[in-house]
């Protein structure tokens, strides 16, 4: 008989105290099989869970640990922020430090408003672009996550894909009836539903690089598309850029791609692993924001000290010389060789990649949109994290995920990567 391990024996204790043992579904391992690893620990791109092993990490807690664990400049930042004292919901100073601070990044931002989360930044989009406009449909696409909020639980990404569920239990249809999904990089259906809805249209919101059905990239002209049409029909361009914001570059997707949203949903990265999560863009849209204007929207904890200290400590680090072209390269990097090493084995995969985000579809079609993200292997992926897992590589536990990558992550990183790869492959060929 197999004997229990540490993790094992805190998932069974979980599940008694916590619907499925997590927090947050996807961290299950539903879709992989096995148990999930507890964690005790991290430091720079490893993670250590409670029985000793030691993974090179490349989730990452989903995007924010850009600078890697349990960075000294980070964990200073957030040990003097306490010792001030954890929230007071009056204003402090480091809130329009912050809020600068992401000014200079992303200068089509102009004003910046601080909550507590993704899915608190896109609620609170959605509610500015309609405020703004006084119109009630928002347009969405197959694949992108924009949260856990109502109105978008609509042919959503990430948990929502790897469990198949086309939405959501428990969200009333007279909600979503006003968010329209279509498939990403399809500019033509996107024209057509503006022609004949147009005057009812308050926004599109989009991932600028999809990163939660895997990474897909935008077509060129894709995004230049919607900034085009809804310019023309007097409607918002929203940009999620909760996971590529800071990501991808300096100035997030829209630097990188050269377009320029109205809104932007941040998140992740600007808390540097703290709760957070921020809305911004243009001024006169911003300022329809209460106590400006008539859009309501608050939070106790919304622009909180630790979250704020941790934030700032974070983008001050992303200043450093070379920073993004090290996070590049070395994606680039491990997806050369990771196609190099499945191309050798005969097994047909692509892979998309943006600076600091790749993806592995177990698939021999061109992965554009949520459609043909779907169509990929899926016991071949379940076999091959397990694989990976065993040899202390940690990956996101869904084919529909994004791994990610922090500053921290090295060659000699990549190359112990590529070894248990290797290995990993042989099993799948058994
Ligand atoms: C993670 C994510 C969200 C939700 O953020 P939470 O902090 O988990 O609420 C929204 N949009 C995108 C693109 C995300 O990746």
């Amino acid at each position: 008989m197999k004997t229990q391990t540490k993790s094992q024996a805190a998932f069974v204790q979980a599940k008694r105290a916590i619907p499925g043992g997590v927090n947050s579904p996807v961290r299950a391992y539903g879709s992989v099989d096995g148990d999930p690893p507890f964690i005790e620990r991290g430091e720079g791109a490893y993670i250590y869970d409670i029985d000793g092993n030691e993974y090179i990490d490349y989730v990452l807690s989903w995007g924010p640990m850009i600078l890697g664990h349990a960075h000294p400049a980070v964990v200073e930042a957030v040990k003097v922020a306490a010792d001030k004292g954890t929230s007071f919901g009056a204003p402090t100073e480091a809130e329009t430090e912050l809020a600068q601070l992401v000014k200079l990044k992303m200068p089509h931002i102009e004003k910046l408003r601080l909550v507590n989360s993704g899915t608190e930044a896109v609620m609170t989009a959605a509610r500015i672009v309609r405020g703004y406009t006084g119109r009630e449909i928002i347009v969405k696409f197959d694949g992108c996550y924009h949260g856990h909020s109502d109105g978008f639980l609509v042919a959503a990404g990430s948990g929502l894909a790897t469990g198949g569920l086309p939405a959501s239990a428990g969200v009333p249809g007279s909600i979503t009836e006003n968010t329209l999904s279509l498939p990403y990089n399809n500019i033509d259906m996107v024209e057509d539903f503006f022609r004949r809805k147009g005057d009812q249209i308050a926004g599109v919101i989009v991932e600028p690089i999809a990163a939660n059905m895997g990474v897909v990239l935008p077509h060129d002209g894709f995004l230049e598309g919607l900034r085009e049409i809804t310019r023309k029909h007097s409607a918002l361009l929203v940009f999620d850029e909760v996971i590529t914001g800071f990501r991808v570059a300096r100035g997030g997707a829209s630097q990188y791609l050269d377009v320029i949203p109205d809104l932007v949903c941040l998140g992740k990265i600007i808390g540097g692993g703290l709760p957070i999560g921020a809305v911004g863009g243009r001024k006169d849209v911003m300022e329809k924001l209460a106590p400006l204007g008539e859009v309501y929207q608050a939070g106790t904890l919304s622009g909180n000290p630790i979250s704020v200290a941790a934030g700032i400590a974070t983008l001050r680090e992303l200043e450093e010389e070379g920073f993004y072209d090290t996070i590049r390269r070395n994606t680039e990097r491990l997806a050369e060789s990771l196609l190099e090493v499945f191309t050798s084995a005969d097994m047909e995969v692509q892979i998309n990649t943006a600076p600091g985000l790749l993806t592995v579809f177990f698939s021999q079609t061109v992965v554009t949109d949520f459609l043909s993200a779907k169509d990929c292997n899926d016991s071949a992926f379940r076999k091959f994290f397990q694989g990976m897992l065993t040899r202390g590589i940690y990956l996101p536990p869904s084919p529909y995920e994004a791994w990610f990558f922090s500053i921290q992550h090295n060659d000699t990183m990549i190359k112990r990567t590529m070894e248990a790869v290797t290995e990993a492959i042989d099993e799948l060929k058994l």
